[in-house]
């Protein structure tokens, strides 16, 4: 489509649709789709009076690929007065659900800030696409982009930010509340950051393989190579042809080390790893966690994936 003709549809669109504006009555019922946005959503709302962060999927969940709502589920979406998204296409299955729970329904998409986005493998994206997804005008954008924004520390400060700004577009008297939080949270965040960066650039081999796409921008802050996935299509084991083509790789490319996770089991990449006589480790990408986890839980977690890949990837 014609660059001007695409700007007025999107402007078009974006008029349409239900997002952040300021409202005389501040949301009270924060409802955040996944765990790490409600982690997210409890940092940047603490000590809020009044203000009650209610999380729309099991906790222990993780990844929501594939995932189908249920009607209590659906009796969140109906009470909530805002929803906070990952965005980018991880809540997939949110789409005509949400439009008959509650078509009206304020949502925040904490990926909206962002823009250094990297292809998703699974759909095979082409560069194109990933440059305009930042337009953000409908669902269609998000096609070929990884939405795993969440599972690195600088790329969720960027989210806390956006979520923080957005919520005090709407409740601008708790604003400097919401806003000195996150300021103070994405600090510690990109902090984290640094401690990654710092390490990767002290780690003798930087070839990873992972489980499923979920570390590809923590592996981008490290300057680390994801040279594979082991489920390209997350949660689906690889056939036999594909296995054997991960173990030539993996031989092949001298790849340092396989991450597993704990959302999915490590049999298959076990046997990987085995046959190509490298190490397989678990790292946490912190996408799920228990109903009241501390509110530092992604930082002790990140803390402990640092120690991890220290140990796994060796020094020089
Ligand atoms: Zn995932």
């Amino acid at each position: 489509m014609h660059r001007v003709a695409r700007l007025a549809l999107i402007c078009f669109l974006a008029a349409l649709l239900p997002v952040a504006t300021a409202s005389a009555t501040p949301p009270r019922k924060i409802l955040a789709s996944t765990f790490p946005i409600y982690q997210m959503t409890r940092n940047i709302t603490a000590g809020a009076s009044g203000v009650v962060v209610e999380l729309l999927l099991p906790a222990r969940l993780g990844c929501p690929h594939d995932y189908a709502l249920t009607p209590q589920e659906m009796q969140k979406l109906r009470r909530a007065e805002v929803l906070i998204i990952n965005g980018r296409g991880l809540e997939e299955f949110l789409g005509a659900p949400l439009q008959r729970a509650h078509p009206g329904l304020t949502v925040i998409d904490s990926s909206r800030g962002s823009t250094a986005f990297i292809p998703d493998r699974a759909v095979g994206a082409k560069a194109e696409q990933v440059a305009d997804a930042d337009d953000h005008a409908d669902h269609a954008d998000h096609a070929g982009v990884n939405p795993h924004l969440f599972a690195s520390p600088r790329m969720a400060a960027e989210q806390v930010l956006t979520i923080a700004a957005e919520l005090a577009r709407l409740d601008p008297a708790t604003g400097p509340l919401y806003q000195r939080n996150a300021t103070a949270y994405a600090a510690r965040l990109e902090g984290l950051a640094a401690d990654f960066a710092a390490l990767g650039q002290t780690l003798s081999n930087r070839r990873i393989i992972t489980q499923h796409g979920v570390f590809a921008y923590l592996a981008r802050d490290m300057g680390l190579e994801v040279v594979a996935v082991v489920s390209v299509h997350p949660g689906q084991e690889p056939a036999a042809a594909e296995m054997l083509a991960l173990i030539r790789q993996a031989k092949g490319e001298k790849v340092g080390a396989i991450f597993t996770e704990p959302q999915y089991p490590d049999r298959v990449a076990a046997t990987i790893a085995r046959e190509a006589g490298i190490p397989h480790a678990v790292l946490d990408p912190a996408a799920n966690g228990a109903d009241d986890a501390p509110l530092d839980s992604f930082e002790t977690t990140m803390r402990h994936n640092l120690q991890i890949l220290q140990s796994t990837l060796g020094s020089r």
